[in-house]
């Protein structure tokens, strides 16, 4: 039972924190693939400032040529806000008896209490936090006692159940976010080697975070 990696996020635009983190949990948990999921809609956040089917060809062109990165645009297909918990439920219903593996930042699962339906989630999948610069484990609170009574500290316990388990795992700490970089760009500055060069000229092309080119 190989799992298979979902990696959702608004990625706008995506970077090398997030593939070097997805591409690091990809061999870590022994992933059989990961998927790369933009939200259409991310009901958590503001509008994106790239438009959901930009922000998938960013993230087509990115993850084009390394082996088991597999881009899912079901959320950007889908009507209406973005839910995690939807996308779970259809792949579990895809993949029964495979186990799932949601891959979030520090920074994302503290926020999960504010998820819609988040409960949900981890009878769904796993979850692999990915520390992030800045953001420390909770030890207290609701998070706490799920990382106390969840967590798993052997990616075989990954392996061997399809959903329930929360597997913190320290990624190389790469400071970037696609909140700098949309800041970096609206400036005239250049993003390169903060992002592969293939996003650098989609953005460039297109315009999509200089003033002229925003929504
Ligand atoms: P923004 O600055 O717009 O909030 P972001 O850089 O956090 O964007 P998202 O698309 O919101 O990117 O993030 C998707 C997922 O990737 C989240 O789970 C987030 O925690 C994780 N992530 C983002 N940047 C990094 C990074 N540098 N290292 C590790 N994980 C990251």
């Amino acid at each position: 039972m190989t799992p298979i990696g979902v990696f959702g996020g608004t990625f706008d635009p995506i970077h090398f924190g997030h593939l070097r983190t997805g591409f690091e949990l990809l061999q870590v948990l022994r992933l059989t693939e990961l998927r790369f999921v933009p939200a259409g809609s991310p009901p958590h956040r503001d509008v994106p400032l790239a438009a959901a089917g930009l922000r998938l060809e960013m993230v087509r062109a990115a993850v084009s040529d390394q082996p088991g990165f597999v881009v899912d645009d079901r959320e950007v297909r889908r009507e209406g806000p973005s839910y995690t918990v939807t996308t779970l439920a259809e792949l579990r219903a895809e993949h029964p008896g495979c186990p799932l593996c949601l891959v979030v930042g520090m920074d994302a699962f503290l926020g999960l209490p504010k998820w819609h339906q988040w409960r949900e989630i981890l009878g769904l999948a796993h979850i692999a936090v990915a520390h992030r610069p800045g953001w420390r484990a909770p030890t207290a609170g609701l998070l706490g006692e799920i990382l106390a009574e969840c967590g798993a500290s052997d990616v075989d316990e990954l392996h061997e159940a399809t959903a329930g388990r929360v597997y913190v795992h320290p990624v190389t700490q790469l400071e970037i976010s696609s909140t700098d970089l949309r800041n970096i760009i609206v400036s005239g500055r250049d993003p390169r080697y903060l992002m592969p060069d293939a996003v650098r000229d989609i953005i460039r092309r297109t315009g999509c975070y200089t003033r002229e080119g925003t929504r």
